[in-house]
């Protein structure tokens, strides 16, 4: 479909052709294999000559929709799908790295994401550093000749904190590396990473992009070269394919994605202000606030948007009463679900330093700036006055 369409036009119509039965909503092809035309055919589409389907690991036009739909609203030349996100994480390194090579991440990044790259890549030789989110020159100082990666998130779960996606992509251009950015907290209806420069664009498809907390997916948007010479290879050989239903299910979800990112990140906006007049809060953590201190940047980045994702600190004396009032407040819930997953039009709450955060020392959590009093609160589509009579019941009652 072609590209001078609006993303919008294109989150409800980029798909492949239709079957010959017309249908209008995209099929759901549940196969494993492919009946070939021809010997001579079959030969072909084995040897990447011909576009054609030949078994279920390496294709399927049901997860060929998603991925050409998430592209086009990437702004991506192309896109290859995974069974989840981290396992798109997984086929990026594989795919792009080799014993020796160096990797800079913030420190900030999804907990998975800093074991798999820190701990589990290490073992096959895989260098890495991990600096901090916001200080650029700190990613610069990083930067060594077997540079080939800068990973980052933005915003980052759970305090919300920004990086300069264009100075990032500066650094490792000039060191000859790609930058990487998940996209997951903003999706592109907020932030298009590759406006600003960068290479691959990661998702996982289990937040935002499916919507309502249904099933896992994961992708990385790219250019072409770099998903049929770096990523299909690991794709074939590794496995980590994504399920047809479950692409199917993203698939639809993305037809939403727009008004639902739109309406989750009014309301958002709305309780993280009502949040900052509550007395018994002592900080909120919203890129959408002019308190933020990355404020200007995440409005110049996420199209004047803050995102669905806010966390607030409870006031208190001590890191015990802290802890003590964070659960207090979510054990007082009666509509909102108190749950790790984020990216749901149901209003999701954590408490990062017992859940996400919970394996890291008391030192390293306090270097993070996640606090015992820290709530996470990923808002979703219930009415604002029911969400903040919820928070309210625990907050008031200390
Ligand atoms: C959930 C998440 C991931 C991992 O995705 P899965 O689909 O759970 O594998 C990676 N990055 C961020 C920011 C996430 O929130």
């Amino acid at each position: 479909m072609t590209r001078a369409l609006h993303p919008d036009t294109l989150a409800v119509r980029e798909a492949v052709e239709r079957s010959q039965y017309g249908e209008n909503s995209e099929a759901l092809y549940l196969t494993s294999g492919y009946v070939q035309p021809s010997a001579e055919a079959s030969a072909r589409r084995f040897a990447g000559d011909e576009d054609g389907f030949t078994y279920g690991r390496y294709g399927n036009p049901t997860v060929a929709s998603f991925e050409r739909r998430l592209a086009a609203m990437e702004g991506a030349e192309a896109c290859m799908s995974t069974a989840s996100g981290m396992s798109a994480i997984l086929m990026m390194c594989l795919g792009l790295l080799k014993a020796g090579d160096h990797v800079i991440c913030s420190q900030s990044m999804f907990g998975s994401t800093i074991k798999l790259i820190g701990s589990d890549l290490a073992k096959f030789g895989v260098e890495s550093s991990f600096v901090s989110q916001t200080d650029v020159s700190a990613w610069q100082a990083a930067v060594k000749p077997n540079t080939r990666l800068l990973f980052a998130e933005t915003p980052t779960n759970p305090l919300t904190e920004v990086c300069d996606i264009q100075a990032l992509a500066n650094i490792a251009h000039n060191a000859g590396a790609l930058l990487a950015v998940d996209n997951c907290f903003a999706t592109p209806v907020l932030q298009k990473p590759m406006r600003f420069g960068a290479d691959i664009v990661m998702h996982s498809g289990t937040k935002y992009l499916d919507g309502q907390g249904r099933v896992m997916a994961g992708a990385l948007c790219a250019s072409q070269q770099l998903v049929t010479e770096k990523f299909l290879p690991v794709l074939k050989s590794g496995g980590m394919t994504l399920a047809p239903f479950n692409a199917w299910v993203v698939l639809k979800g993305l037809e939403t994605l727009d008004i639902r990112m739109r309406a989750q990140t009014e309301k958002a906006h709305a309780l993280a202000g009502w949040l900052q007049d509550h007395p018994a809060v002592a900080r909120v953590y919203y890129p959408g606030l002019s308190s933020h201190p990355q404020h200007e940047l995440a409005m110049k980045q996420q199209s004047g948007l803050g995102g669905a994702v806010l966390s607030f600190d409870v006031k208190a004396s001590d890191a015990d009463q802290a802890r003590q009032r964070a659960f207090h407040v979510l054990d007082s819930l009666q509509v909102l679900s108190l749950s790790t997953n984020l990216g749901d039009t149901k209003t999701l709450c954590a408490h990062p330093a017992s859940t996400s955060h919970g394996r890291l020392t008391e030192g390293q959590r306090q270097a993070a700036g996640i606090g015992q009093g820290l709530v996470r609160v990923a808002v979703g589509l219930e009415h604002f006055d029911d969400v903040t009579a919820d928070l309210d019941r625990g907050l008031s009652s200390f």
